[in-house]
């Protein structure tokens, strides 16, 4: 007899598929050694605060207890630095977990999801797995004078209706870079039904400095159907440790608390992100760091006749104008990996993260 537990899934999970993790990573650092570049994942290569780092390290000691579940120290950290009160505050296992359990919590059949084309694409995998209908609204052109393939606030807007439960917008975008500055939010904020909660994903927050560009935040008072969803796995550099958090009004929170696993952070990174929080001279030379090498990159990569988009993150949008495949494998045999992005129906299009300078160097120097 033949089993197969494919058959047997339910309706929302049948329209999934597992996160494909790319390139064998721990294979190839063996292959490559020192001389690769990983420029695949947008991580930060100044990696995390030293403190952090030792605070994470003191930590361990008590691997044996469970972790505080209410995370009490580090949302102490958040409130005070955010000047929001604690039970506006939910901690996640990484923002994707917060991403997941927001349409868990708020989406079913009976309900529509509503994300930009190209947004980040645990958006629509959040909203599939909850059994609400996804609906990705057309990018703006890739021809866009400030924002390429970006969020169309206006069409989001008109989609949202009856039925519409979440809208998740990220800001900056991943993988597109693309950013929408806080006029246009507020704007849109004041078109949307209060009873479509407005998930605006700040992963990038740290890295921006466009005119204009603050955070949604701002609009926390005037909006409870607002949630911002933050983490420490970018600017901060704790990617490995799997810390998110979410700000959102008392009441939404209480309900995520319901459905959130006990010990969802554990206490490694609790004591980390907590201290990272604090060292606010290493985020100050990571944003340094990182808006020098963007500018500097995207005008090497320019100068070399690449078109790269205009990006408020730790990345870059190499757009090609045809397949990229090709480049892709050929960066990839000389040990530099960046990401491709077929996935989003993207195929012309590579996403590179900012590297250390030798990194991106290597990049350079890889390329045809
Ligand atoms: C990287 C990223 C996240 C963060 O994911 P974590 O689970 O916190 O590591 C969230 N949103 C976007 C758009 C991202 O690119």
């Amino acid at each position: 007899m033949s089993f197969d537990a494919a058959a047997l899934v339910n309706a929302a999970t049948d329209g999934l598929r597992a996160y494909d993790p790319g390139h064998d990573l721990p294979a190839l650092r063996q292959r490559f050694g020192a001389a690769i570049a990983e420029l695949g994942s947008n991580e930060n290569p100044l990696g995390p605060s030293p403190r952090a780092l030792a605070a994470a390290q003191a930590a361990l000691v008590e691997a044996h207890r469970y972790p505080d579940p209410k995370g009490d120290a580090l949302k102490a950290a958040l409130s005070q630095q955010l000047n929001v009160g604690r039970d506006r505050i939910a901690l996640g296992n990484g923002s994707h977990e917060l991403l997941m359990l927001l349409a868990q919590c708020f989406a079913d059949a009976a309900h529509e999801v509503i994300c930009s084309q190209y947004g980040f694409a645990v958006f629509m995998l959040a909203a599939t797995a909850s059994g609400a209908r996804a609906v990705a609204v057309p990018a703006l052109a890739s021809d866009h004078p400030t924002a390429p393939l970006g969020h169309d606030l206006d069409a989001i807007a008109a989609a949202a209706g009856n039925d519409t439960r979440l809208i998740y917008l990220a800001n900056p975008n991943n993988p597109t870079g693309s950013w929408f500055d806080d006029v246009a939010l507020a704007a849109f904020l004041d078109r949307v039904p209060s009873h479509a909660l407005v998930v605006v994903d700040e992963a990038y927050h740290e890295y921006a400095d466009a005119p204009g560009l603050g955070t949604a935040l701002r609009f926390a008072g005037q909006h409870p159907n607002l949630v911002v969803t933050r983490t420490f796995s970018k600017a901060y550099g704790l990617a490995g440790l799997r810390v998110g958090y979410a700000v959102a009004h008392p009441t939404v929170i209480a309900v995520l608390e319901r459905l959130r696993e006990s010990f969802n952070v554990n206490g490694v990174a609790l004591a980390a992100a907590a201290v990272a929080l604090g060292d606010r001279e290493h985020l100050v030379r990571v944003r340094d760091f990182t808006l020098g090498e963007r500018t500097w990159l995207a005008a090497e990569l320019a100068r070399r006749g690449y078109r790269t988009l205009p990006s408020q993150t730790n990345f870059l949008l190499l757009d090609l104008a045809r397949n990229a495949a090709a480049l892709e494998r050929h960066l990839f045999e000389r040990g530099v990996i960046v990401r491709p992005l077929g996935g989003y129906g993207l195929d012309h299009a590579l996403r590179i993260s900012i590297g250390s300078r030798a990194e991106n160097l290597r990049l350079l120097e890889a390329l045809p």
